[in-house]
């Protein structure tokens, strides 16, 4: 379903909920604003009437005013309409304000509930789903879904109201003249019709076209799409990509735009005959000797006859836009309804940081990512390690080492056996609980477009200026943040100041300092670094692994040797443990893996870890 890529050529897909039950569920979301919606609909009902008095009055102003030469009806008809229209133009204003009011704070509810269930997602979801793909169907699908909340369904309330009225006041004034204009109707309609199903899919061409556009901008225009162009020398073939989908969007726009000429052309053509019509069959009427038929009565039949055009045709534009919406509703409640997967159990239970001791297991796990295939990502996992130990997980890439960490604060659940800590069940204890607990240091340091202090503060909230700072000492990065022209208030991230590798990983490490988890996961980094670098880095390494249940994914010789255990893992599986030394005696695929990965920085020659297998 969320697999990207345009889907113009396509069938629409069917709708996953029934249109009652997304009518059901639009309607619940409107529930809560019952206030505003009753004031919106006040306003709509003001001017619905106050449209319709003034041509009614012009009736009265042409017979008993201007054809009985009485200035006094004229006068006080006339001044009467101008204020009508007056409250008739205050009552758009409120509607419309009010309609705005209304979407909005529908809306606001759905974009924040969007965001909320997003983040909590399983990784899983990110994983197989291009991210673009989520931010471009939201973003647009929220837009959609905007315009008709906000002001398609007010509108088409408005309109099927003036068309009431106008008929009501129509038929009372003269039925065989209406008749006649009812029989133009069904014409109006068709075209009304051909040209809303015509915008519907020409807008849709031109917001696809915008959104290939931007995406290829987007992915042209970043650090990483100008070094290919750069280092392939091959602007030329970007460009003629570009060129095309641009003169693409020139000829959808071009299209737009027509359709909305050929719509007032429409309008101006039957707001010329209709008229004309009703005159000859009026003609016709009173040459047959018709007496109730007078000027007045014409001017005032034809004025709400005018009227009368551009809501039908504009009803049936929205009409189409209001049925179209119910896929994008569809779309949004699905985003809503899927299954975040890993959730609290019912039974789950708090576990507060400071009762954890930190103790952490592995009872015959069995995972994979994919429950199509066969084979185990992570198979027969078994190991206990004490609170406050160091394990050390060692092995060729893909062997499984980040797999196992994920399955010890959920980022995925086990399929058979347990995780456990400090012998409780992963799955008993509730997700925030876990968050706190377990902590983790990744290769990649995520950013925030945001200071330094707001960047770090992730990790606590409420930490003061002297709890960052002591956090940043002992990750030997606060000297570097303090001579920064803004220190802790300097911006980082997406396009904030630029820190390196190493400093970044400093971050990191005050990050999880700040945050004091229990358990932590240390994915060390395999870029080189020079010695002095990778001294400052193990320290303070070392003092973050202080105290904690640490799970290293080690690239260090020191990790290694400091390790209380090593778990050696090949396909999935833990092949061999123990401590270095003895591990090294049994001459197997740890024995081989130091030989080839780790001898080499015993010398101090920390620029090679590269050579490991990754
Ligand atoms: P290591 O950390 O030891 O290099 P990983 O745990 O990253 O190994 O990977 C173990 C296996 O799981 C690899 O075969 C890898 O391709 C696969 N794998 C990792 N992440 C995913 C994922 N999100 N979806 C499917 N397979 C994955």
């Amino acid at each position: 379903m969320f697999a990207g890529g345009p889907d113009k050529d396509k069938a629409p897909e069917p709708l996953r909920l029934s249109q009652k039950e997304i009518f059901r569920r639009v309607a619940a979301m409107f529930k809560p604003h019952i206030g505003v919606i009753m004031v919106t609909l006040f306003w709509v009902t003001i001017g619905v009437v106050s449209g319709i008095l003034p041509p009614l009055w012009t009736q009265i102003i042409i017979d008993d005013g201007i054809g009985k030469a009485d200035l006094g009806v004229t006068a006080f008809w006339s001044v009467a309409a101008i204020l009508m229209t007056l409250v008739g133009a205050g009552a758009t204003l409120g509607y419309g304000y009010y309609s705005v009011v209304m979407g909005q704070r529908i809306m606001l509810k759905l974009r924040a509930d969007l965001f909320q269930h997003l983040q909590r997602m399983p990784l899983k979801f990110f994983t197989r789903t291009r991210t673009g793909d989520i931010q471009t169907r939201l973003i647009s699908d929220i837009q959609g879904v905007q315009t008709v909340l906000g002001s398609t369904l007010v509108d088409l309330i408005s309109n099927i109201g003036i068309i009431i009225s106008c008929l009501i006041a129509m038929f009372i004034m003269d039925w065989r003249l209406t008749l006649l204009s009812l029989a133009m109707v069904p014409l109006m309609m068709v075209f009304g019709q051909y040209i809303g199903t015509f915008s519907q899919k020409v807008t849709k061409g031109a917001q696809q076209k915008t959104g290939d556009l931007n995406s290829m901008m987007q992915e042209t225009l970043s650090v990483s799409g100008i070094l290919l162009t750069k280092t392939t020398g091959r602007l030329d073939i970007l460009e003629g990509r570009f060129d095309e989908e641009n003169k693409a969007l020139a000829g959808w726009q071009v299209k737009l735009q027509l359709i909305q000429y050929l719509f007032f052309g429409l309008i101006r053509i039957i707001t010329a005959v209709a008229p004309a019509l009703v005159f000859l069959l009026a003609g016709w009427l009173m040459s047959q000797g018709d007496t109730t038929i007078t000027a007045g009565k014409l001017v005032a039949f034809t004025g709400l006859q005018t009227r009368l055009f551009f809501p039908i045709t504009a009803t049936i534009g929205t009409w189409v836009q209001v049925v179209s919406s119910y896929a994008l509703f569809d779309r949004l409640f699905e985003y809503l309804d899927m299954d975040p997967e890993i959730g609290d159990r019912p039974n789950a239970h708090k576990m507060p940081v400071d009762q954890v001791k930190g103790a952490v297991s592995m009872k015959g796990v069995n995972f994979r990512y994919d429950d199509e295939t066969e084979d185990w990502t992570l198979a027969d996992l078994n190991f206990e390690a004490a609170p406050g130990q160091l394990v050390a997980l060692v092995g060729p890439s893909g062997a499984g080492k980040t797999s196992l960490t994920y399955l010890i604060p959920r980022l995925y659940d086990a399929m058979e056996g347990q995780v456990m800590i400090d012998g409780e069940d992963v799955r008993n204890i509730e997700l925030e609980s876990l968050q706190r607990i377990v902590g983790a240091v990744t290769q990649e340091t995520y950013l925030l477009h945001a200071t330094v202090a707001e960047n770090l503060r992730i990790a606590r909230p409420n930490a003061t200026q002297e709890e960052l700072e002591r956090a940043c000492r002992l990750a030997a990065i606060h000297d570097h943040i303090a001579s920064l022209e803004k220190g802790y208030d300097t911006m980082v991230g997406e396009r904030g100041y630029k820190l390196s590798g190493g400093e970044k990983q400093r971050l990191a490490i005050a990050r999880a300092i700040l945050k004091n988890p229990k358990i932590l996961i240390l994915d060390e980094a395999t870029s080189a670094l020079d010695t002095a670098s990778e001294r400052v880095i193990q320290g303070s390494l070392n003092s973050l692994m202080e105290g904690r249940t640490t799970f290293a994914i080690a690239h260090r010789l020191s990790t290694i040797l400091d390790a209380d255990l090593i778990l050696v893992m090949e396909d999935g599986r833990i092949v061999e443990r123990g401590g270095h030394a003895e591990l090294l005696a049994k001459n197997g695929l740890y024995a081989r893996l130091y030989n080839e990965q780790f001898r080499s920085q015993e010398a101090g020659r920390v620029e090679s870890p590269t050579l490991a297998a990754e």
